[in-house]
């Protein structure tokens, strides 16, 4: 079964009386395990579409499930701890500047029943997960852009979720970094069982670690399949 199963997804928006698909009607089946890429244009849907995996965005249409369980039926409560399974990262890293590395990963720990003792230990151990164990101390306006995105992955990972999911994440970093980035996430899919859900608009990101690849255009996925498959190296 697939942990992420979106069936007929669709969402609208209504701008200036005229109604714009932003997502049209998509089926999108997302295997355990897997590095799943979601690569077009700007514009084509791929950040509101990944924004249903947990209902950030509410589908107009259709039904959302992960992990098994339909997530338009859940409580509110039960919807808290199913978001929690899911992480995100962004190309900006909405890190809190004022507060040190450490106090950044641990702050998703703060609403749980965890003792400050268990929190800085796990915030520690992520840290060094994304090999920054020496900067817990830092700012992060003290962090390079790696660094800084490094951080934002620790911090997603502090609910041990199922899911990562990474909206262009790499886009403001150069080619170098870009890599070492892409690396630590096959890392984190190879170790932790983590799937990661991969947005971006370059096809060489998606050709370093994905498996699966769909492609968008104006709301809907126009192929999709195999990377090899879908982008020849030809
Ligand atoms: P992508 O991630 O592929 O760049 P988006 O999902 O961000 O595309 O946007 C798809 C379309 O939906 C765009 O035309 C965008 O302007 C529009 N859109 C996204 N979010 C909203 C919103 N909250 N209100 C109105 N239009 C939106
Ligand atoms: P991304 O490229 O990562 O999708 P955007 O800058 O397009 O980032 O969107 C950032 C936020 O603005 C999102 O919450 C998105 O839903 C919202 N948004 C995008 N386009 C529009 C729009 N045309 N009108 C209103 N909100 C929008």
């Amino acid at each position: 079964n697939p942990i992420i199963d979106l069936h007929d997804v669709s969402v609208t928006f209504q701008s200036n009386g005229k109604t714009l698909h932003a997502v049209n009607h998509v089926n999108l089946q997302i295997n355990q395990g897997d590095i799943y890429g979601i690569i077009g244009y700007s514009g084509a849907g791929k950040s509101t579409l990944v924004r249903t995996i947990n209902l950030l965005q509410q589908p107009t249409t259709g039904t959302v499930t992960v992990s098994g369980r339909h997530l338009q039926q859940l409580s509110n409560p039960d919807l808290r701890t199913a978001r929690k399974k899911i992480g995100m990262i962004f190309q900006h890293f909405n890190l809190l500047n004022s507060r040190t590395v450490l106090n950044n990963v641990e702050y998703p720990l703060l609403s749980q029943s965890i003792n400050k003792h268990d929190r800085r230990a796990k915030a520690k151990k992520l840290l060094e997960l994304v090999g920054l164990g020496e900067f817990e101390a830092s700012y992060p306006e003290q962090l390079s852009g790696g660094q800084k995105q490094r951080v934002a992955i620790a911090r997603s990972l502090a609910n041990d979720p199922d899911i990562l999911v990474s909206d262009e994440a790499t886009s403001a970093l150069d080619p170098k970094t870009t890599n070492d980035i892409l690396k630590l996430l096959k890392h984190l899919n190879e170790t932790l069982d983590l799937t990661i859900v991969l947005i971006t608009h370059e096809m060489q990101v998606i050709k370093s670690v994905c498996q699966h690849v769909a492609v968008m255009d104006q709301g809907k996925i126009i192929e999709r399949g195999p990377v090899a498959d879908v982008f020849s190296e030809t």
